[in-house]
């Protein structure tokens, strides 16, 4: 069949497994993760840690499933965090160590941060010395470390690139050379989003033109997140000469903290056709909301993959599809099917674990989206399902 095939069904001819998941078994609107395919990055993952000897953790900010938590930590070494409650979150459900970066943590947060962090990275020379004495009076073995901002970075949209004019992202070199790093054990950039290892081993060469002298004092550095390293045509090789060329040269300890790569093309997110409408342009109302349930399809933008679609116009029958919400932007895409669509069609978007649950939100009084996990054992499990109840408890 010439139709786009989504990157979830070529990972599993990759790994010979059967993808004929049965998606009307599903309540809709869902997310469905397959856990086979989460556990064939994390094996990438794992074989990156094993040649190298670096250290990945979990950027939960891109995917905190935490059901999948146990079995990511058999493969990962722990989760970051960019807050109090995902740090929580990773305390309370993953084993492994617990790290946190933030752009300014707040004074009544700051407590609770060093009593489960392992690593805490300061944005700062204010907050770096604001907290310092704060973590050697916790009594706690907590590594500090300090975000740099390398100024290079490949991003092209300024919404994604911490490295832009007056990014609040970072300390440069300049602001560096004010700070006494008495007690910083650590560097961290992060300048990358969704790129190859090309990428990496150019911002290296840059990080270490201008930190590589106080690399050598440090225990450790962290490269941040950005690595695509799941996706098929990444370089595995270059990552891993990047990692040991660093650790060889400045005795450091390597940290990745990928949130994207951990679970690219894992997951989907299954909608139910509301209505058809005919107009100058077919329209069909689904179950689901670009603005609620991915937004990312709107800040990005992109367009997300249906299974067994085309572009506008590539087969016979072309709708528009959008939202049961009052946005008139609320918009998914255009979408081309063999079979004219009809009401209580099921279609299926792909890659919907990363960036999704975790920034969907009730807008409209949206319910959202159930929350299924597929795997070998127990085939689609139904993880959790959301009500009224959740769209009252966020307001008064
Ligand atoms: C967003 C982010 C990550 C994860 O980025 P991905 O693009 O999802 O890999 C890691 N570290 C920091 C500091 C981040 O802000």
């Amino acid at each position: 069949m010439p139709l786009i095939i989504c990157k979830e069904f070529d990972m599993a001819v990759t790994i010979g497994i059967n993808m004929e998941l049965d998606f009307t078994k599903v309540p809709t609107p869902a997310y469905v993760v397959d856990e086979r395919l989460l556990k064939k990055n994390l094996e990438i993952l794992k074989s990156v840690i094993d040649q190298t000897g670096c250290k990945i953790l979990l950027a939960q900010k891109a995917f905190s499933m935490f059901s999948v938590y146990p079995l990511i930590s058999k493969y990962l070494n722990g989760t970051t965090a960019s807050s109090l409650f995902e740090a929580k979150l990773g305390h309370e459900e993953m084993e492994g160590e617990v790290h946190i970066y933030s752009p300014a943590y707040m004074e009544e947060e700051i407590d609770e941060i060093i009593s489960i962090c392992d690593h805490i990275v300061f944005n700062s020379k204010n907050q770096w010395e604001k907290y310092l004495d704060k973590v050697k009076q916790s009594g706690r073995h907590v590594e500090c470390g300090l975000r740099i901002n390398p100024e290079y970075s490949e991003i092209e949209t300024d919404m994604y690139n911490p490295c832009f004019e007056n990014s609040r992202l970072g300390i440069t070199l300049e602001q560096l050379k004010e700070i006494n790093l008495q007690g910083i054990d650590g560097l961290h950039f992060h300048t990358m989003c969704e790129q190859n290892s090309d990428v990496l081993e150019r911002t290296l060469k840059v990080v270490e033109e201008r930190f590589g002298s106080y690399l050598h004092d440090m225990k450790w550095i962290n490269f941040g997140g950005g690595h695509h390293i799941t996706r098929e045509d990444y370089d595995l090789e270059t990552l891993i000469r990047c990692i040991k060329h660093i650790k060889d040269t400045y005795n450091v300890e390597v940290y990745l903290e990928p949130g994207e790569a951990v679970a690219l093309n894992t997951g989907f997110l299954v909608t139910k056709v509301l209505d058809i409408v005919e107009s100058k342009m077919n329209l069909a109302i689904v179950d689901t909301s670009a603005a609620c349930h991915m937004p990312d399809v709107l800040e990005m933008p992109y367009r997300p993959n249906i299974i067994g679609s085309g572009k506008a116009n590539e087969y016979p029958y072309t709708y528009r599809l959008g939202a049961p919400t009052c946005l008139s932007g609320d918009v998914i895409g255009d979408y081309s099917f063999k079979e004219p669509l009809k009401e209580g069609d099921r279609l299926v978007f792909c890659d919907m674990a990363i960036y999704t649950m975790v920034k969907n939100n009730t807008f409209n009084g949206m319910n959202l989206p159930s929350i299924v996990l597929y795997s070998e054992d127990e085939g689609m499990k139904v993880i959790r399902k959301f009500g009224y109840e959740d769209f009252k408890m966020r307001l008064s």
